[in-house]
């Protein structure tokens, strides 16, 4: 009889995946796992035919094409404030999802506790757990997603081994303030504690708001493990091509477990993702106009249906309340995608389940990476069918 790991216990498959093969399944709008449906720039198609001329089809080295790493440390200099050594510092992974898994992998006991700040993407608990390592969650505030000092301190013990830190911060849209950052930071120093930050909406901010990294902050060099990726920022999620960056002795053990676990991200893309560092600050103003636009149509849509939006400073989700409509998250994202033909994540799957049920069961997420005609299409459908 066939038993499973007693580790897989602890969480199921993706909610956010399974509501996009749901959304297949009922031929619904999926506004649920979040991913562009429009074309990456065609700098990046160049690259993937240049790429095949090349005739890059065997394994890049494991941790990474060189120049790909050369010019991701250039961009980790100038845009994040992070120095690191493209040689020994920087690996590139099978998506910012591989990088994490990778990293917790490679630091975690059995029974080493893990700060993670709640809601959370749902990536984090799951690999947590594979690690038989212990989540310990703090809940962001309520009103506005801020860190609760008091909370996060509580949490901390002998026993705390890593901290992840999601800014901008996916399922709500909060961006981490410089004072949390350096409250993190302190916090870390302090207690010996290592930071995994996943800055994989690091590009996509509104408002003026500006992208904090961790890493950047003095002291937390050598205990920063900093993550990313070309998912997001130029609407590639299917090329999975992320990576990590941190320092040297660091860095050792995270080859480790990346070159078991996936050997090389793939060596056409990784040739090709090159490329997207001929795009001009133009193409990333664009980027954050277009869903700076599909964020406030989104939230000025939902509103009027009776959805009670919280409007995203960062990444390309809308956390909404839909407590007008007196119906459990799941039940709700179900209905939506059964009936009116809209997928969304149900909030739970960003919650441990222990959590008051207020609050768990409130929430959908909305993704807004889509189209505008899309996102109208959505609300038409909602609008056709919810009143
Ligand atoms: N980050 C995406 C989301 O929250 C999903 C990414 C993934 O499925 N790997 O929808």
């Amino acid at each position: 009889m066939l038993k499973f790991a007693k580790k897989l216990e602890g969480f199921e498959e993706s909610t956010i995946r399974e509501m996009t093969r749901k959304a297949i399944v009922n031929q619904a709008i999926n506004l649920s796992q979040g991913m562009p449906d429009f074309e990456p720039p065609q700098e990046l198609i160049e690259g993937i035919i240049e790429a095949i001329e090349k005739k890059e089809h065997q394994y890049s080295i494991t941790y990474g094409n060189y120049n790909l790493r050369e010019k991701i440390s250039e961009k980790l200099r100038g845009y994040n404030g992070i120095e690191v050594d493209p040689e020994d510092e920087i690996t590139v992974c099978c998506g910012a999802s591989e990088g994490i898994s990778s990293s917790i992998l490679s630091i975690l006991n059995p029974a080493d506790e893990v700060i993670i700040f709640e809601p959370w993407y749902e990536n984090y608990t799951p690999i947590t757990h594979i690690a038989e390592g212990v989540p310990k969650y703090v809940q962001l505030k309520q009103e506005d997603f801020s860190i609760d000092e008091e909370k996060l301190k509580e949490e901390i013990t002998k026993k705390t081994k890593a901290i992840i830190v999601n800014s901008p911060h996916n399922p709500s849209g909060k961006v981490f303030s410089s004072k949390e950052m350096k409250l993190i930071a302190d916090i870390c120093i302090d207690n010996d504690i290592i930071a995994i930050t996943d800055e994989i909406y690091e590009y996509i901010i509104y408002d003026g708001e500006k992208h904090i990294s961790l890493g950047s902050i003095p002291g937390m060099e050598e205990r920063t493990i900093t993550i990313s990726g070309f998912s997001k920022t130029f609407s590639i999620t299917g090329w999975r091509i992320g990576y990590v960056a941190a320092e040297k002795k660091l860095m050792k053990g995270i080859r480790k477990v990346h070159d078991y676990l996936t050997v090389c991200a793939p060596s056409i893309l990784q040739e090709a993702a090159i490329k997207a560092f001929d795009l001009k600050d133009d193409y990333f103003s664009q980027l954050v106009k277009r869903y700076q636009k599909n964020r406030d149509y989104l939230s000025k849509s939902l509103n009027e249906l009776g959805f009670k939006t919280i409007i995203p400073k960062g990444a390309y989700y809308m956390f909404s309340d839909i407590s007008n409509f007196k119906t459990r998250d799941t039940d709700f994202a179900d209905f939506l995608v059964k009936n009116k033909g809209v997928a969304v994540v149900p909030g739970s799957s960003f919650y441990h389940t222990e959590n008051d049920e207020n609050i768990v069961c409130n929430y959908v997420r909305f993704s807004f990476s889509q189209k505008i005609e899309t996102l109208e299409e959505a609300i038409f459908r909602l609008k056709e069918r919810l009143l």
